[in-house]
């Protein structure tokens, strides 16, 4: 018998980053967590329900950990976890001034930092493990895992991330996160439901762009964070021919925060990629006064900048004013302002002085440091959560992906919104055995992938003998395309398979581990999940009436599919007028 699983509960406390910024409250056994600290104290002390037994951070944006400071002073007790570039990169902006409320009279908080890829027990029977997630340099993804269950109660939280490799940070490896199938998946949804062109695709449009606006002599605004995208435009126009070579003297300008953000880049160095470490040895990461394009700090002594403005999309007014007032200076310059859809200006346009405003030409482009709904579903079906929980973006933003057919047919989907309590019940996670998801079997495959769906011969494998010819078994050998999916690996995990008719169908599924040491009879296994104990022969009993059966809205007409995960039909469509052993009334369920 197992020892009974404890809860596992999550608050969000904010989950959009343009709004409250970010924080979840995590309960795993007895363990409490706050994943990220970005609300503002006073919002976070309304927010949090306790006082939790770590924090962990997951990367160094200001919608994930402004109140951390804040946080510190009032609970310095609870120790602060986070990536070692992570720690140089908040403590550095920190003492740079370079913060939302910054105070030169408060130390900034001590982290303890840990590095990738090991795993730590952070408090008693509960390890931590940090994995890079792209993104940005330091950023983290993190897994953590309360041992005192058997299998470890598991939950992942992605933080900030991204599939694609930035030129600083390398993407989130999917061959190391495969075999986890976490108990929950928090994973960030940014940029929703849209699908986006290759980052390079959208990068050489960026430049052109840039260009032609620079060569018809206006002034482009480009808002952008202190760390990230902005480092990364640099780097990027520095190492592109249509700049380096451009005929024209090219200015690039950098506003003080994203000019701190590029000092505490240059002292990573050490840490970053190959391709960075080998720029930088023939020039400067950053500035540069003497090629093309030439690139320096702006500041208040300089005089109207023209070219492109890197400007701290986190500024307020009083940081603005210099430069509205130089542009305002010369009214007959053509400004543009370019916006990004992850970047979200601090000081709206609203405030901005009218007269300029006016004159300013607004458009939007798309380049982005998160994943695009292609990467961010191969990235959740790679994990292959019990429970999907969608954040970091608007309600409309999450609630468009949760409605996606390939992840509501697939995951629990939870969209929480600020203040909203989940808790994910016991019964659920126990079924979760290690390796065991059914979203990996044949059943998932045939809905989600109808693409690569198997339609070869079987073969008769026949033994000769001396006096007659019988066949022994049959041979299904199945292409590459289904046993290359990283599902495979899990569904071929024991080496062993089940085939059961069901009607006229042969179903064939994957035994799992766990599958192996439990009776095969469902009526005999765990009573107690199932008190009545039903058998087919008994009638009235349809699939209709069925808890497990969920009703879908297809293209034709409303279909139902079997939710119960011992259903050989699990996830298949399930005929309405049908029944099965593992019914369960809807009115048992929903009393108890
Ligand atoms: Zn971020
Ligand atoms: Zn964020």
């Amino acid at each position: 018998m197992e020892p009974e699983r404890p809860p596992l509960r999550l608050i969000a406390l904010g989950t959009d980053p343009h709004r409250q910024g970010c924080a979840y409250w995590l309960e795993l056994g007895s363990h409490r967590l706050l994943l990220d600290c970005g609300l503002p104290g006073p919002v976070l002390w309304k927010a949090l329900p306790g006082i939790p037994d770590a924090v962990i951070c997951s990367h160094a944006h200001f919608d994930h950990l402004q109140g951390l400071p804040a946080f510190h002073r009032r609970y310095p007790q609870v120790p602060l976890y986070a990536t070692p570039v992570t720690a140089h990169l908040a403590t550095g902006l920190w003492e740079r001034g370079i913060w939302p409320g910054y105070d030169r009279e408060v130390r900034f908080p001590p982290f303890r930092a840990l590095p990738f890829g090991q795993a730590w027990e952070i408090l008693p029977h509960l390890m931590l493990t940090f994995f890079s997630a792209g993104h940005l340099p330091g950023a983290a993804a993190t897994l953590l895992q309360n041992t005192q269950t058997s299998p470890a109660q598991t939950c992942v939280y992605s933080g900030d991330c991204s599939l694609s490799s930035t030129r600083f940070a390398p993407g989130l490896d999917l061959t190391a996160l495969r075999h986890w199938q976490p108990d929950v998946l928090l994973i960030e949804a940014s940029l929703g439901s849209t699908r986006y062109p290759a980052r390079r695709h959208l990068e050489n449009r960026l430049v052109e762009r840039l260009l032609a606006a620079l060569e018809a002599d206006q002034t482009v605004l480009f808002p952008l964070p202190v760390l990230g995208l902005g480092q990364e435009l640099l780097f990027l126009l520095k190492a592109h021919h249509r700049f380096t070579q451009s005929p024209k003297d090219l200015r690039i300008w950098v506003a003080p925060g994203l000019a701190a953000g590029c000092d505490l880049y240059e002292r990573l160095l050490p840490q970053m990629p190959e391709g960075v470490q080998n720029f930088a040895t023939y020039q400067p990461l950053f500035w540069e006064s003497r090629l093309q394009p030439q690139v320096q700090p702006l500041t208040q002594a300089d005089p109207l900048p023209q070219g492109l403005l890197l400007c701290d999309a986190d500024a307020g007014p009083e940081s603005w004013q210099p430069i509205w007032s130089r542009l305002l200076a010369q009214p007959q310059r053509s400004c543009l302002l370019v916006q990004l859809p992850e970047v979200e200006l601090a000081t709206p346009l609203e405030g901005w002085p009218a007269l300029l405003r006016s004159r300013l030409q607004v458009e939007s482009m798309v380049w982005h440091s998160h994943n695009d709904v292609g990467h961010l579903t191969q990235i959740i079906h790679t994990f292959r959560p019990q429970h999907l929980v969608l954040i970091h973006a608007s309600a409309r933003q999450t609630q468009d992906l949760a409605d996606l057919p390939e992840l509501c047919n697939r995951y629990h989907v939870h969209c929480p919104q600020p203040g909203h309590e989940l808790e994910f019940p016991n019964e659920r996670l126990q079924t979760s055995s290690r390796g065991a998801h059914p979203a990996m079997g044949g059943a998932a495959v045939e809905i989600a992938d109808a693409a690569v769906r198997y339609e070869g011969e079987v073969e008769e494998v026949w033994q000769d003998q001396a006096t007659s010819r019988s066949v022994v078994g049959v041979q299904v050998r199945l292409p590459a395309q289904l046993t290359e999916d990283p599902r495979w690996l899990a569904w071929a995990d024991t080496g062993l398979v089940e085939a059961r008719w069901q009607g006229s169908e042969l179903v064939l599924r994957g035994l799992s581990p766990r599958e192996l040491i439990r009776p095969a009879d469902p009526t005999a296994s765990h009573p107690s999940r199932f008190p009545q104990a039903p058998t087919a022969a008994q009638s009235g009993r349809k699939c209709q009436s069925c808890y497990f059966a969920r009703q879908i809205l297809t293209s034709q007409a409303q279909a139902f599919r079997c939710d119960q995960e011992r259903s050989p039909l699990y996830r298949l469509r399930v005929d309405p007028q049908g029944s099965c052993p593992y019914h369960q009334p809807r009115e048992l369920r929903s009393s108890g």
